[in-house]
């Protein structure tokens, strides 16, 4: 895969298959979409209240994560503190190790992805299955997400059905159900052999220390091992088990149109010996890896996002160059505000200079915050990589307002001077031509002769208030 994000656009652009898939599995979705909320209350209203809990939620962050704690330690569950990927890592190993576990599934889980466990286990010489059909393709191909719902949505069924042949040995077929049948068939050996699982949490619930897991491979995953370890980031928490029943049909009906995630499963703590199903034994990974950064930098916003997937399948960027373009481990128009900021949150992508620390500063929008250390970002060009149509905003079940986010991005980036030379002569080409229409044309004219944007329309002759004027003047 190429190593920069430019690179990666232009491959995908020039990949007609991988457009052709993006646009039909993003149109079904958008259509999924649409066909789920039309029985619901009106969005605008669910969005609003969503937005309401998670902002309060960030605001009383630190209370709801020691009630978090104190609740579900009070259950039975371990809970560990990790600052960063490497320590949630070297936690799940040491607890391998002192378990003598040798094999290990994994559902799916940003979170999980983002710490790059897999890896890890791997180097350990533990063997890791994906319970997720989508990353159990990946796992198998070598390849990265390229969706936060969907993570295998740049494949088609005829490449999946060859790399099942190669890798699997079946015989190919088009049909979805025998393929996933293939996936299940071959996922239950080693589901039972693990001792070990490990997911994710689709929101944690304070009040009473409940995780609350949305996918069917969580079940799987858990099925016959004895010890389970969720990991979630510090902004996975709601304060109540009643925000709960908002929260979660809206993260369903955008990611896909269901009324509720199919596979719902609120887990209150290890499994008692006389029931037959759960874990006996449940680790909690409470993961900040940068979060409260972001926060301090005056971008906390994006935290309140619930990983729903909605703004990749509207975002016209998104639709034409897929997941893989923005970062070695996917991503969308959300991300375009998170990765260049926290390159943690993704594959090594080696920063281009030593990143200085964050500095106080004083915003361009006057709110107080510290300036994002971004020199050297190695991920600076993707909030440049937006139409900001607001399109995303729009459908984002709890209105995050991503646009606003990548213009603050843009202008923190320029201001640590991560503006290449070119972006900078095209800023000052565009403020010159834009002072006045004879400006305009003389650009229009400059740019048609250096035969660059030849297809830039022709200026109008006459200004729209000129021609406003003439016509009360008539
Ligand atoms: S930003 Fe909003 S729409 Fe995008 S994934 Fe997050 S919650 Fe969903």
């Amino acid at each position: 895969m190429s190593s920069t994000f430019n690179h990666r656009a232009a491959d995908a652009l020039a990949n007609d298959s991988l457009r052709t898939t993006l646009t039909r599995s993003t149109g079904i979705l958008r259509q999924q979409r649409t066909a789920g909320f039309a029985d619901a209350a009106p969005f605008s209203e669910l969005q609003a209240a969503a937005r309401a809990l998670r902002e309060d939620a960030l605001i009383r962050l630190p209370a709801l994560l020691t009630q978090l704690e104190t609740e579900a330690r009070a259950r039975g569950v371990e809970v560990f503190w990790a600052p960063d990927a490497a320590t949630a890592n070297r936690y799940i190993l040491a607890l391998a190790e002192a378990r003598r576990v040798r094999q290990v599934v994994c559902s799916h889980a940003a979170a999980v992805e983002e710490i790059g466990l897999d890896a890890a286990l791997t180097a350990a010489n533990i063997g890791v299955t994906r319970t997720h059909i989508g990353d159990y393709i990946l796992h198998l191909a070598d390849d990265t997400p390229s969706h936060p719902v969907h993570s295998a949505l740049h494949w088609r069924k005829e490449a999946v059905t060859q790399l099942f042949e190669e890798h699997l040995d079946v015989p190919q077929t088009l049909d979805i159900q025998s393929l996933a049948n293939v996936v299940r068939f071959k996922l239950r050996r080693p589901t039972l052999e693990a001792t070990l699982s490990v997911g994710g949490v689709a929101l944690a619930v304070a009040e009473s220390g409940a995780l609350a897991l949305i996918d069917g491979d969580d079940r799987l995953a858990m099925a016959a091992s004895p010890i389970h370890v969720a990991v979630m980031g510090i902004e996975q928490v709601t304060a109540t088990l009643a925000d709960l029943a908002l929260l979660l049909p809206l993260y369903a009906r955008s990611a896909g149109g269901q009324p509720m995630p199919d596979h719902a499963l609120l887990l209150e703590g290890p499994a008692p010996a006389d029931v037959a199903d759960g874990p006996r034994e449940l680790h909690l990974v409470i993961l900040d890896n940068g979060r409260s950064d972001l926060l301090r930098w005056g971008y906390g916003e994006a935290l309140t996002c619930i990983h729903c997937g909605a703004c990749h399948n509207v975002c016209p960027v998104y639709r034409e160059i897929g997941g893989q373009a923005y970062s070695a481990r996917g991503g969308g128009p959300i991300d375009a505000v998170t990765l260049p900021l926290l390159p943690a949150l993704t594959a090594p992508e080696a920063p281009r200079g030593r990143r200085p620390a964050a500095r106080p500063a004083s915003s361009a929008d006057g709110e107080p915050r510290l300036a994002p250390p971004l020199r050297g970002a190695p991920l600076a060009p993707l909030p440049h990589a937006s139409t900001l149509c607001g399109a995303c905003s729009a459908v984002c079940p709890v209105g995050i307002d991503i646009p606003r986010l990548l213009i603050r991005l843009r202008g923190d980036l320029a201001a640590a001077g991560e503006m290449g030379s070119r972006a900078r002569l095209w800023r000052r080409a565009y403020r010159w031509g834009m002072q006045d229409a004879a400006s305009l044309r003389r650009l229009h004219r400059l740019l048609r002769s250096a035969r660059l944007l030849s297809d830039w329309p022709q200026p109008a002759s006459q200004t729209f208030h000129a021609r406003w004027q003439a016509r009360r003047d008539r």
